[in-house]
């Protein structure tokens, strides 16, 4: 089965590709639509944008889709950023844009409050047929930045369960307990099942 991954964020791709690993499942990526069109995220819920990227993206190119939308959830901030994540710190915020913003907002809050979740909602749309799945996970966010890789808010997510941040985990590891990875794994099982 071929299926289109409705997304332009390389770290996304690479992620979500390693999780189709060994599937009965071809995926194919935006490269090969040059002409698509922009999803604007306006949904007020991950559910709500995950969908839109899905569905648009199907009905421009007649194919099977997956999409995921993802939050970042400051129990101090009310649950901020959430929805808005990539915008944060503004309409054309940068990885770095937001964090910097993130540990301002933070470091003035006492330690033991800095908790905050990821949520991903998962989406798979073929001909009309939704199939929605989500994965979260627990952490605190740093202060400082801790750890290699680069994607997004992962060097001041701390994952409480590993004692560690997203940035300090490769692929595989990231992968098997992340909120991304739990939302496809869940996604992966049930898209199996159809075929
Ligand atoms: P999106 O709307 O699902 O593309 O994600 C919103 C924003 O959340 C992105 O621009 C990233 O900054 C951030 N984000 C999404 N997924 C992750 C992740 O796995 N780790 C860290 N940040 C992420």
């Amino acid at each position: 089965m071929d299926i289109l991954i409705s997304s332009n964020n390389k770290d996304k791709i690479k992620e979500i590709t390693k999780l189709f690993d060994n599937k009965k499942v071809n995926l194919i990526t935006m490269d090969s639509f040059p002409d698509a069109p922009e999803v604007i995220e306006d949904g007020v819920t991950l559910y709500e944008n995950a969908l839109k990227k899905a569905k648009i993206l199907a009905e421009f190119t007649g194919m099977t889709t997956i999409a995921d939308d993802t939050g970042l959830e400051v129990d101090a901030l009310g649950g901020r950023p959430g929805v808005y994540s990539a915008r944060y710190a503004g309409e054309n915020a940068t990885y770095d844009d937001n964090v910097e913003k993130m540990i301002k907002e933070i470091t003035p809050i006492p330690k033991e409050k800095r908790t905050a979740s990821f949520k991903t909602c998962a989406i798979f749309y073929s001909n009309g047929k939704i199939i929605s799945e989500e994965g979260k996970v627990d952490g605190v966010i740093l202060t400082e930045r801790q750890g290699k890789g680069r994607f997004g808010y992962d060097p001041i997510f701390f994952v409480t369960e590993a004692g560690k941040t997203y940035s300090e985990m490769d692929l595989n590891e990231k992968n098997t307990i992340s909120h991304r990875g739990k939302a496809f794994a869940k996604l992966v099982k049930r898209i199996e099942e159809l075929l």
